[in-house]
């Protein structure tokens, strides 16, 4: 390809809009316009690009036994109303009508299609297992759509679909899923890592995100100091460490303290000396059902979702200082769970274990001492419900955990018999009985995997794509295009390049040779050969590496063998 050929238009501003760096870049690069809030056209390069993490992708699914199929986007309201998902999927499913009033949804995965085919065409055991995946866009109509490709309203996903006969071969499936995730990514020469991430109040199964880390990410990631041990957590999802030892303290009796104007634990704490994991911090939460206390002990702060899984809610939020007045008797900042009535009490694991802990008295301006759980309270469900922090300790080796930001690129899930159930996709076992399908699902951004493959590989002057996803491998400069010599050796040595297999764009343009220089760097070619005065007299030519900055003077008869090469390291 010739750059006076291709449409590339790039921007000298960075445009207002774009926060992050990979948005910054795909648009002033030319690979990407914006259409309409998180709706992008895909250029040229960019499609090149997509094409190659898409063959990546088709290459490793192929390898673990899937097998490509092409899916509707538009999907029947029907079927998303028999899954039970046309009410719950709420806003972000986009919805539509045809000429004759029958509901639709533009497909934000594909879950319910997918399982319609195979209960129309699965019946045996024989049949099974089954991995069936495509590559194709989604629509979700996100609250926030936003960082350009990172979080879009339509997006390229790969989805695939595992259909086993047990959960033994789920277990299958998955771990081949989680190996061809693995090698995906490695491929496409990113840093990232697999994470235990959090499946939802219904289920309990497994589930994994491929976080690429990156300081961008939207995701805060835990994981082990100990490169062995390959402990690494959502945040949302990070267990603790075992709960904390007895103290060994003897209870003493229940006491009553003015606490005027400390609503917060810190001023608790200020007030009444003493340190702030000896008060139990009490939070009243709504949920669809009823109100409910969450109690940690007072240097934690609440896990939402840990909370939300105990209770099996689908909505939850903080309660208002009405609701608050109206079940403890008292302003926001002196709730505790002692005669809290008509409240479902939920305590972390700590607070189970605390002696002589300070509370609120749901009494305004007043805090009780010495409370001691299960004398002087009762509680509903004690189980994790805290939030763990970097520099707590590792909960499989005990070992110190960092935190990262993360993009979450991937993610695979064991679905069970969720879909299957509902949808009546059921099989004969070798017994002739009738099963549900056991089902997986599997999904990689693709469009988000460039853009946080630019978020990871990028510097001051522009995009450094890893050489496996790189739209071109290599851009040919002349340094003077009136100098007809230079122009004859260029299209000499972007010939050879071409016949050797590589892929390389020709910078033919009439332009200053520092002009050529900026744009190679900024679209992110691997190699940069620039034909000069050295080209002609000596027959050789420069070689420069986007990545590290190093340059190479290389005869032109060996150019291919060099470019093969260092290709295969960057
Ligand atoms: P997120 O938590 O970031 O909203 P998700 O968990 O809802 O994503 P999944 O349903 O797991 O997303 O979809 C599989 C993959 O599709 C994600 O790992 C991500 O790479 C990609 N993806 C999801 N939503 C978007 C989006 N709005 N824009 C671009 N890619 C997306
Ligand atoms: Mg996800």
């Amino acid at each position: 390809m010739r750059t006076t050929e291709l449409f590339a238009p790039t921007l000298r501003e960075v445009p207002a809009e774009a926060e992050v760096i990979s948005h910054q870049l795909l648009l002033r690069a030319g690979f990407i316009r914006r259409d309409a809030a998180g709706i992008y056209t895909y250029l040229p390069l960019a499609i090149r690009v997509l094409k190659k993490i898409s063959q990546i992708i088709r290459e490793e699914m192929d390898r673990q036994g899937g097998q490509e199929l092409l899916m509707p986007i538009i999907q029947p309201a029907e079927l998303w109303q028999e899954s039970g998902r046309w009410d719950v999927y709420g806003p972000e499913l986009f919805r539509l009508r045809d000429r004759h009033d029958r509901e639709f949804a533009l497909g934000p995965t594909h879950e319910e299609i997918i399982t319609a085919l195979v209960r129309g065409e699965v019946n045996s055991y024989k049949q099974l297992p089954l991995l069936l995946y495509q590559i194709q866009n989604k629509y979700r109509d996100e609250r926030r759509p936003r960082f350009g490709l990172l979080r879009g309203r339509e997006f390229i996903m790969k989805d695939l679909y595992s259909f086993d006969r047990d959960n033994e071969g789920l277990q299958v499936s998955y771990m081949k899923m989680h190996e061809a995730y693995t090698r995906v990514f490695r491929r496409c020469g990113l840093r990232f890592r697999p994470v235990e991430a959090d499946s939802g109040a219904i289920g309990g199964s497994d589930t994994h995100e491929f976080m690429v880390l990156a300081d961008s990410g939207e995701a805060s990631v835990l994981f082990c100091e100990n490169g062995e041990c390959e402990y690494a957590a959502n945040v949302e999802k990070a267990a603790p460490a075992c709960a904390t030892a007895d103290s060994g303290e003897d209870q003493k009796p229940l006491g009553e303290v003015l606490t005027p104007g400390s609503h917060t634990v810190e001023e608790v704490a200020e007030f009444l000396r003493m340190p702030p994991h000896k008060i139990i911090k009490t939070l009243l939460y709504e949920t669809e059902k009823e109100v409910v206390a969450a109690l940690v002990r007072g240097d934690r702060d609440v896990n939402e979702i840990k909370l939300s899984n105990a209770l099996t809610c689908l909505r939850l939020k903080l309660a208002g200082p009405d609701t608050v007045r109206d079940v403890t008797g008292a302003m926001v900042g002196f709730a505790g769970p002692v005669n809290l009535k008509g409240v479902k009490i939920v305590a972390d694991p700590e607070v189970a274990a605390m002696v002589n802990a300070v509370c609120g008295a749901n009494m305004d301006d007043t805090h009780l001492t010495n409370v001691n759980p299960v004398r002087d309270f009762t509680t509903d469900i004690v189980c994790d419900i805290r939030m763990v922090r970097a520099g707590e300790p590792c909960p499989r080796c005990g070992g110190a955990l960092l935190e990262a930001k993360g993009i979450e690129v991937g993610q695979i899930f064991k679905l069970g018999d969720k879909y299957s159930k509902v949808l009546g996709a059921f099989f004969r076992d070798e017994s002739g009985q009738s099963r549900p399908v056991i089902m997986g699902c599997y999904g990689i951004g693709v469009t988000r995997t460039m853009a946080a493959a630019i978020e990871q590989n990028n510097d001051k002057d522009g995009i450094i794509w890893p050489a496996a996803i790189a739209p071109y491998h290599a851009v040919v400069v002349p340094v003077s295009t009136k100098d007809e010599s230079q122009m004859a050796m260029a299209e000499d040595v972007y010939g050879r390049l071409v016949g050797a297999g590589i892929e390389a764009m020709f910078d033919d343009r009439p332009e200053r040779a520092g002009v050529k220089f900026k744009d190679a760097d900024l679209i992110g070619y691997p190699l940069r050969i620039t034909i000069g005065t050295k080209a002609i007299t000596n027959n050789q030519v420069e070689i420069r590496v986007r990545r590290t900055g190093e340059v190479m003077i290389i005869p032109v008869d060996e150019l291919d063998k060099y470019v093969m090469e260092l290709l295969g390291r960057l």
